[in-house]
């Protein structure tokens, strides 16, 4: 398997995964977090931050649980479905903070909403010195304001920390960005490489258009991949040619 290599894939070792919710759920059962999952991808992580030289930060979803459109669609106040959400982040943050602890690798939960008991506040300097340390930062929350996403979120922590590139994990079998619904139409195209405004223009739907805007406007290279596949983390964390790279 090839490598981008250095300038193309990987300009510098820190790196934002964006771990959907629903990746920590199970498709065979109706758990909202099943704990075999969780503890692959810990694993996966713990072995990919011993043996490569990055540093790594996370930014959890929250869909597996809530999303601010499942209340709207019920009735409920926008911006407090929304808050729901971001709280169910936390869940989410906390059972991967057990599991990649549990496999050895020591982490720091930071919140942008203010929950002293459970989790730091995120400070975006002690953020940089948790990774600098060794430590795999889970950021919970999201950005902490209504009316955005995880992805947008993700995005904008890894401008903040001057990571990298951001990962994007897909959970739906999918392995990048294909010109169709390969599902459905099975001449459907992979697209290896693809440009910022691509995605909006063939409205791929990739991430949302207030995150993909945002990493156009700050060069932020974001690299869509399939994390389920056992491997594909440690592969998309090393630099291989996996994925879709927008950039
Ligand atoms: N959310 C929010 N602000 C943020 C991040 C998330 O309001 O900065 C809310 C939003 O309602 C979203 C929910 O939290 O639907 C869960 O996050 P997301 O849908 O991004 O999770 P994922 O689909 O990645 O699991």
């Amino acid at each position: 398997m090839g490598s981008r290599g250095a300038g193309t894939g990987m300009p510098n070792r820190r790196v934002v995964l964006k771990m959907s919710g629903e990746a920590l759920a199970s498709e065979a059962s109706d758990e909202t977090i099943d704990a075999r999952v969780v503890e692959r991808l810990a694993r996966e992580i713990s072995s990919a931050c011993e043996e490569l030289p990055i540093e790594l930060a996370i930014m959890v979803g929250g869909g597996n649980i809530w999303r601010g459109t499942t209340g709207e669609g019920q009735g409920i106040d926008r911006a407090t479905s929304d808050t729901m959400g971001m709280l169910a982040t936390v869940i989410n943050a906390l059972a991967l903070q057990d599991a990649i602890e549990r496999n050895g690798r020591p982490t720091r939960v930071l919140s942008a909403l203010h929950m002293a008991e459970v989790a730091e506040p995120y400070i975006r300097r002690r953020a940089i010195r948790h990774l600098e340390k060794g430590r795999v930062v889970i950021f919970a929350t999201g950005m902490g304001n209504p009316y955005f996403t995880t992805d947008t979120a993700a995005a904008l922590r890894a401008a903040e920390i001057e990571a990298g590139m951001l990962l994007k994990g897909t959970h739906s079998g999918i392995d990048g960005v294909y010109s169709a619904d390969p599902k459905v139409d099975p001449a459907a195209d992979r697209f290896e490489r693809l440009g910022y405004m691509e995605v909006v223009q063939r409205d791929l739907r990739v991430m949302d258009l207030t995150a993909i805007t945002f990493c156009r406007d700050n060069a932020l290279a974001v690299l869509v991949f399939d994390v389920m596949t056992e491997g594909n983390l440690h592969r998309a964390l090393a630099g291989d040619e996996i994925g879709t790279l927008i950039s």
